[in-house]
């Protein structure tokens, strides 16, 4: 079965396995199939092909290895999608083995999220993108049964959406340019760094366009001298601010340098959930919330309002991800300072179409639940 089929028929695909139902026929058959009162999640490997090789100051990779999930309810479907960069410790077998560990028949009002995500949390520690892709594909299906996208029921404005960034990796110089250009409709450009030709670059760049750049130092930067004399270089060179300049593990070092960087310092690696916003408050201006971290979007809409609280700057990300996940991290965008949701654009296979990129700026879909329909 391929994986549109998958999205599509999934449990049904017992029950109408013989004859091509389309999607919206299906929908009719579903409502009558599965009024059970009774969630029913589904799940199934699915690579994402990366449009170009993404290049980090510590690996390189052209796939990345994803889950999809169907979590259906009363005649309805909400999807979601876990992502699995290989750093952080979860691969296609761990994500299916957890997912296949669930008995989500056990509740039968699905707007207990509270209920439900403690559950998960009861089920396994860790397996963040795991659970991230049941909490997408609950808020999706809690959604359409409202009728509402996220950011509606949430409370927020779509125009207070910010400008996404556009992530230029670290490769050969005639490559970067050609990436400068294809990112020609964005409004901020994302630099990975942490290899020794940093400005050289950002001076490629440059060469190319004016627009604002917020760099990503994916932990690459050694010397915290060297990281204060790079914050003084980009700020001369209309850079907003540096993710993750240094290792996680170097606290104090980061402190120091957030006392004397004149851009704000923004953590990624170092914090995952709600609990590490209190702790990144020691040493940095903001976090860089993603719901493969987060284990979705209840904590990250959590994280995000704890983080404002504390004068924070948040900042909106994502792995390499289908348009599912980056259109349901979509929906907190109205909170954030700055987002970072290109995910979907760095693959070539993406399933859904949802997120759209509007003169440069992170515009949500008005369609109820994560806001995604299936590209049929
Ligand atoms: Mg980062």
């Amino acid at each position: 079965m391929n994986r549109r089929t998958f999205l599509k028929t999934s449990v049904l695909g017992a029950l109408f396995a013989a004859s091509p139902i389309s999607f919206s026929a299906m929908g009719q058959a579903t409502k009558k199939a599965t009024r059970s009162g009774k969630l029913n999640l589904s799940f199934e490997p699915y690579e994402l092909q990366l449009r170009h090789a993404f290049n980090l100051a510590k690996y390189q990779r052209t796939t990345t290895p994803g889950v999809q999930v169907r979590l259906e309810y009363d005649g309805l479907v909400g999807y979601g999608e876990a992502s699995m960069p290989p750093y952080l410790g979860e691969s296609v077998d761990s994500v299916c083995r957890f997912l296949g560990s669930l008995d989500l028949s056990q509740f039968s009002d699905p707007f207990r999220i509270e209920d439900i995500m403690a559950y998960l949390e009861s089920v396994a520690p860790n397996n963040r993108a795991a659970k991230a892709s049941v909490d997408i594909a609950l808020h999706d299906l809690l959604g359409k049964i409202m009728g509402q996208p996220w950011y509606k029921i949430w409370g927020l404005n779509p125009d207070n959406c910010p400008n996404t960034s556009f992530t230029i990796g670290i490769d050969t110089a005639d490559v970067v340019r050609q990436k400068v250009d294809e990112a020609s409709p964005y409004k901020v450009l994302k630099v990975k760094m942490g290899l020794d030709n940093d400005k050289e670059l950002v001076e490629i760049i440059r060469s190319k366009t004016d627009v604002p750049i917020c760099v990503d130092a994916n932990q690459g930067w050694d010397d915290r001298e060297k990281a204060l004399e790079m914050c003084h270089w980009l700020a001369e060179r209309n850079c907003l601010f540096v993710e993750q300049p240094m290792a996680k593990e170097r606290i104090d070092d980061t402190a120091w340098l957030r006392e004397r960087s004149p851009l704000p310092i923004i953590a990624d690696e170092f914090l995952q959930r709600l609990p590490d916003v209190r702790r990144a408050a020691e040493a940095y201006d903001g976090i860089n919330i993603k719901l493969m971290k987060s284990t979705g979007m209840h904590e990250a809409y959590q994280m995000a309002v704890l983080a404002r609280a504390l004068g924070m700057k948040v900042m909106l990300g994502c792995m390499t991800e289908t348009s599912c996940a980056v259109t349901a991290a979509a929906q907190l965008a109205p909170l954030v300072d700055y987002a970072d949701l290109d995910g979907n654009l760095l693959i070539a296979n993406d399933l859904f179409d949802g997120i759209k990129i509007v003169d440069g700026k992170v515009t949500i879909p008005d369609r109820p639940g994560i806001g995604v329909e299936l590209i049929s």
